[in-house]
């Protein structure tokens, strides 16, 4: 069994695929999930080491083709992440019938793990939630055993999810579309759920409704929004929420995110990301509402994309171009004891401790006052009356 606890993605085929059910997840120091085995129930079958996505060594892949794509529906692309192309493909799955996989932040719990339109509805599932997500010692295998009963399944994870699921399939099946995205990391969940516990102190309230993607201040800004019961509203762009500045400074990713193999090496049906880009190429922009951008690497998903075409808006685009964030992501061992001295540092003080040491004074009143402007702008787009001073004028 993969023991370099470096290199685990925590996908857990290797807990679907036990014949023994001698592999149970448990949680290492940082609160990231680990797949353990049980020595005594472990009959050495050596399966957790075929099966294993990271000991397989996933090769390259080359995407066939590229499409730029927004929903035709103004309310799916405002509820998505980047232009509601999960939502495309998933609606199609439910229109059938089928079972569609994906992560759910459970608000109550404080905990992201893999849940299904069995149980929840579609939109549960909608938006990228920046935490490893739980999916289960047995949840690759629910996916299969949908599939093996006959009916249409997307599941949609991150990419060393996707290539967990894809070594789990004893055989193809026409009727279970895979499909990942160009994830930049997951963080160890205790790492957001102690931030939403310290926000509901602050707040003195408990959190009803959270989101990352929030759009008011546009797609091309990463905005983390949090809503509580007692309706105060948290509002902050990522560089000014010391979560989210966590986030993207890469200081609480699983380390196999640092040096993911994946990235490179979809072994999904199609990859979804943001279509940062898009302004280098010759395609309608969608006002700069939200724009995905999705990869096909099999024919399964080329002509899955090709049936969105009724309830997307999509353009085909050169493919070397548009796959230009496809690259392997190497980090060399001499970062590891910083990324493990943020990671504990994160862990321990919080966020906001964390924040607060690695911004200069400078920065810190650059960002404040960046989002104070955001927030003037944004008052006096959505009240056109109100004057400079922010004082609101009343009309004659
Ligand atoms: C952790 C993470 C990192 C990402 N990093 C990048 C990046 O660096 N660059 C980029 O262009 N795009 C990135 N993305 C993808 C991007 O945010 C959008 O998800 C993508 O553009 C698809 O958008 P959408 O509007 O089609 O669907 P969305 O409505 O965003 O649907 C997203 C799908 O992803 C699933 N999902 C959400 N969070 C998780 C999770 N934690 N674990 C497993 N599955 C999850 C949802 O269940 C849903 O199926 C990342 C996503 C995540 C979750």
């Amino acid at each position: 069994m993969l023991n370099r606890k470096k290199e685990c993605t925590g996908c857990m085929a290797c807990a679907s695929a036990c014949p023994s059910g001698a592999i149970t997840i448990k949680e290492d120091p940082y609160g990231f999930l680990m797949p353990e085995v049980d020595p005594d129930q472990c009959i050495e079958c050596g399966l957790c080491n075929d099966i294993c996505p990271i000991l397989g060594r996933p090769e390259r892949t080359i995407p066939l083709e590229a499409w730029s794509l927004y929903h035709k529906s103004e309310e799916i692309v405002r509820i998505s992440s980047s232009g509601g192309a999960f939502y495309g493909l998933a609606e199609q799955v439910l229109q059938q019938d089928g079972i569609v996989f994906g992560c759910y932040y459970d608000i109550s719990q404080k905990r992201a793990y893999l849940a299904d339109t069995d149980h929840l509805p579609l939109k549960a599932l909608l938006t990228s939630k920046y935490v490893e997500s739980d999916i289960g010692r047995d949840g690759l295998s629910r996916v299969v055993s949908e599939a093996e009963k006959g009916r249409q399944v997307l599941f949609c994870g991150t990419p060393c999810q996707a290539a967990g699921l894809r070594r789990l399939l004893q055989k193809e099946y026409d009727n279970l579309l895979i499909a990942d995205f160009a994830c930049g990391g997951v963080a160890a969940q205790p790492y957001l759920s102690d931030y939403l516990a310290s926000l509901e102190e602050e707040y003195h309230s408990p959190v009803k409704r959270m989101s990352f993607r929030d759009k008011h201040y546009g797609w091309g800004q990463y905005c983390f929004y949090v809503e509580f019961e007692n309706g105060e509203i948290y509002r902050k762009t990522a560089m000014s929420d010391p979560y989210f500045f966590c986030f993207l400074r890469s200081s609480m990713q699983r380390l196999s995110c640092h040096g993911c193999l994946f990235s490179d090496a979809h072994q999904s049906d199609l990859c979804l990301s943001d279509f940062w880009k898009c302004d280098f190429f010759d395609v309608d922009r969608n006002d700069r509402k939200g724009l995905s951008l999705a990869l096909v690497f099999t024919e399964k998903g080329r002509k899955r994309i090709e049936s969105l075409k009724e309830t997307m808006h999509m353009q085909q685009l050169p493919v070397e171009e548009a796959s230009y964030h496809l690259k392997s992501r190497f980090c060399p061992e001499e970062k590891l004891p910083e990324i493990y001295r943020d990671m504990t540092s994160a862990r321990t003080e919080g966020v906001a401790a964390l924040r607060n040491r690695l911004l200069s004074e400078e920065q810190k009143a650059f960002y404040d006052r960046r989002q104070q402007i955001m927030d003037d702008e944004n008052e006096r787009a959505l009240h056109p009356d109100i004057v400079g001073n922010g004082q609101i004028m009343v009309k004659a």
